[in-house]
């Protein structure tokens, strides 16, 4: 079963918390601050962190940051916990690469329903199988993409967002991340460039151009869109 590291400076939530996910099934680890966090991050190799924004050491995003700034880490997801109204902060978290946040107060449920979505999201295979995904086709190999049966001709870097897009799937991935990754950090261009391809792509793939969604002012995740299926 999944091992699942627990950061809350709260003792009653954190309690709550530990009790309801054992009894889920899952191994817990709780911790009260953001340095226990990533020591025992590290040392556990934990399945999952479900992380509060607010501890008393060191600021939850710069956490997020840590852990995704280490190779030990960088892989497992950050479900943040965070106060009602944190508007930026949520932004924040995606932005540093949290996989998804719940605001306080939250039912046990809906918890227990993200991190299970995590978890299976985790399991998946990506980056090397070909996609197939919806009525999108990729060959990797080839450099080759089909929508529906027709081949759509990208330009490599067309090619390198579609496929960062989909292997982050159900993912914002913001801007500045997607010119990190496609373009390489040294790029000298905006992220208005971004928007300017993710634009010409989502034209070239058609009817699943919708796969592409917009969170205005935060970025891009790439999901399942009823739309698409209907075309
Ligand atoms: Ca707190």
């Amino acid at each position: 079963m999944a091992r699942i590291l627990i950061v809350e400076d709260e003792a009653d939530l954190r309690d709550i918390l530990h009790f309801n996910l054992q009894q889920a099934g899952y191994t817990v680890f709780p911790v009260a601050t953001g340095r226990e966090a990533l020591r025992l991050a590290r040392e556990r190799r934990p399945d999952l962190v479900v992380l509060d924004l607010h501890l008393p050491d060191i600021d939850g995003t710069e956490v997020v940051k840590r852990l995704k700034a280490d190779s030990a880490t960088e892989d497992v997801p950050v479900l943040v916990l965070t106060a009602r109204g944190e508007e930026v902060d949520r932004v924040l978290g995606f932005e540093l690469g949290a996989e998804d946040y719940v605001v306080k107060p939250f039912s046990v449920r809906e918890l227990l329903l993200r991190i299970a979505a995590l978890l299976r999201r985790r399991e998946a295979p990506r980056e090397q199988r070909d996609v197939e995904f919806g009525l999108l086709r990729v060959d990797r190999e080839a450099h080759r993409a089909w929508v529906d049966g027709a081949e759509t001709t990208l330009t490599a870097l067309e090619l390198r967002l579609l496929l960062t897009l989909h292997d982050r799937k159900n993912r914002v991935q913001t801007r500045e991340r997607l010119l990190d990754e496609v373009w390489g950090i040294d790029a000298d261009i905006t992220t208005r460039t971004v928007d300017t391809h993710v634009k010409r792509l989502r034209e070239k793939l058609g009817a699943a151009g919708g796969y592409i969604e917009t969170v205005r002012g935060v970025g891009y995740p790439f999901r399942e869109s009823p739309d698409a299926h209907t075309a």
